[in-house]
């Protein structure tokens, strides 16, 4: 395994659509591998493979329950709504208030190319869909209600 330098607001890797995995290669294992250490080294919630320079549709979560690994991911059902902060690994020292369902479901194919479903509400359901976002080129940073704020700020607001 291996950190992979995680691609930073302003790259236009981070614009672009990704692909559908056809075959889950040794190097894909390896790649969602990396996606998870470099996920944890970073201290986040979800990895998207643009965010370290691969346009294929392979994400990464784990907000502290289960690791997951959703690939060539669809959105099935979302409902509710949620406003909260939002940051992204792409965007460090950042965050920005975003309204999002409150509740989503997905399909997706899992390491074995086995189709499975999972659904989330409040943070994981938060996390699929920025990171599901991230697969079709869409950044959070687009649709922060106020711009974008200093973590900082956000820390001594909560000390
Ligand atoms: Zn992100």
């Amino acid at each position: 395994m291996a950190l992979r330098q995680i691609r930073e607001l302003g790259d236009e890797i981070l614009l672009k659509p990704c692909r559908d995995v056809k075959e889950v290669t040794p190097r894909i294992r390896e790649l969602i591998d990396d996606m998870f250490e470099t996920l944890y080294d970073a201290d986040g919630v979800g990895l998207a493979a643009p965010q370290v320079g691969i346009l294929k549709k392979i994400v990464v979560i784990d907000i502290g329950d289960d690791p997951h690994v959703l690939i060539n991911p669809v959105l099935l059902e979302t409902s509710g709504e949620q406003r909260g902060n939002e940051g992204c690994l792409s965007v460090p020292g950042k965050y920005g208030v975003v309204t999002r369902p409150n509740y989503a479901k997905v399909l997706y194919y899992d390491e074995d190319m086995q189709q499975r479903e999972l659904e989330g509400t409040e943070l994981l359901a938060r996390a699929i869909l920025h990171e599901l976002d991230h697969l079709e080129g869409k950044l959070y940073v687009d649709m922060a209600e106020d711009g974008l704020h200093n973590v900082e700020e956000l820390e001594e607001e909560n000390n």
